[in-house]
């Protein structure tokens, strides 16, 4: 697979590195972190990365871009990086490739490359894209080892959920060993405003607990007062983890620009996969996305959930 890979990189001038909508840590890591692989390894191919980069996010990380239109008249790869169907990549553009190569860690729903590196049980996108380092000759820079580790921090939660294996330990080692400054990484990652503070009251003044369930609600207004954008709403989802009670945990955010409510649901037993599934999303077993056409739809939302604890 490795090998394939690499092999398809040096066939193609032109490669167009793609991630999901609503981006997060391991969505732009493992795609900045591919940018630099390629940039370093063959420093005249045109390497270009697609999506909306208007999050705060970008701002983390040091990869060095060349943020530039693709040219699809020529024959363009795309590499698709944490993706797991193809209505969720940013930039439908994508079509226009005349290849696809997709490296995700999410549950198998469409294998739409004409390779797909697949690994569900992998703990992130990044982890998967060091393991394409580690076993290739791939060259990556400082920058882009900083890229993937915040990805596989983001998505283990610092070495916490249960995906973490040695696999994860290895490539973490990778990176260190070119040199990272993790503690720095980690002030990027983790250093809060006093605003979030405020946000965190809000959370624990005004969350909801229907059996054992607890979830919170961010409308429009509650965003626009709180200053955070509607992208951050779930970011304090995991407020409400690790609490013995409840079972699974939720935070809802309306997007009005969609007219829908963004949901992440996340459990530490229970296959919230599933019913995520029934509302228009999907994700990993214990950590999912969905959307809301409307928020009484909330009420079949937490029906199913209890339905799931129940079984
Ligand atoms: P989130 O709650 O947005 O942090 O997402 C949790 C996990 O579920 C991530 O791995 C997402 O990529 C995935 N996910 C989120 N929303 C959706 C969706 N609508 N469809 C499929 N997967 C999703």
């Amino acid at each position: 697979m490795y090998d394939k890979i690499v092999k398809k990189i040096e066939e193609y001038d032109d490669i167009a590195i793609y991630r999901h909508i609503n981006p997060d840590f391991d969505a732009f890591g493992s795609q900045f972190g591919m940018y630099d692989l390629i940039k370093t390894t063959y420093p005249d191919k045109n390497v270009y990365v697609c999506g909306e980069f208007s999050s705060e996010l970008v701002a983390k990380y040091d990869v060095l871009v060349d943020y530039r239109d693709v040219n699809y008249s020529k024959d363009v790869l795309g590499i698709v990086l944490d993706t797991a169907n193809q209505e969720r990549i940013d930039d439908q553009n994508y079509k226009l490739c005349k290849e696809i190569i997709k490296i995700d860690h999410h549950i198998v729903v469409d294998s739409y490359g004409q390779i797909n590196f697949e690994d569900s049980t992998a703990s992130s996108a990044s982890q998967l894209v060091v393991d394409l380092y580690q076993n290739t000759k791939l060259q990556i820079s400082k920058a882009g080892a900083g890229a993937l580790y915040l990805g596989i921090i983001g998505d283990t939660a610092r070495f916490l959920y249960r995906s973490t294996d040695k696999r994860t330990f290895k490539a973490a080692s990778a990176l260190i060993e070119t040199g990272i400054d993790i503690v720095s990484l980690y002030d990027r990652m983790y250093l809060k405003k006093a605003k979030d503070l405020n946000v965190n009251k809000f959370i624990l003044n005004n969350y909801h607990v229907d059996g054992n369930i607890a979830y919170y609600i961010l409308t429009n207004e509650d965003l626009k007062m709180l200053e955070i954008s509607r992208e951050r709403g779930s970011d304090y989802v995991n407020m409400l983890s690790g609490i013995e009670e409840y079972y699974i945990w939720m935070a809802i955010t309306e997007n009005t620009a969609d007219q829908n409510w963004r949901v992440s649901l996340r459990s530490r037993k229970y296959p919230v996969n599933k019913v995520a599934e029934k509302y228009n999303g999907g994700g990993h077993l214990l950590a999912s996305g969905a959307k809301l056409q409307n928020i009484e739809q909330l009420d079949d939302l937490l029906r199913d959930l209890k339905e799931l604890i129940n079984e």
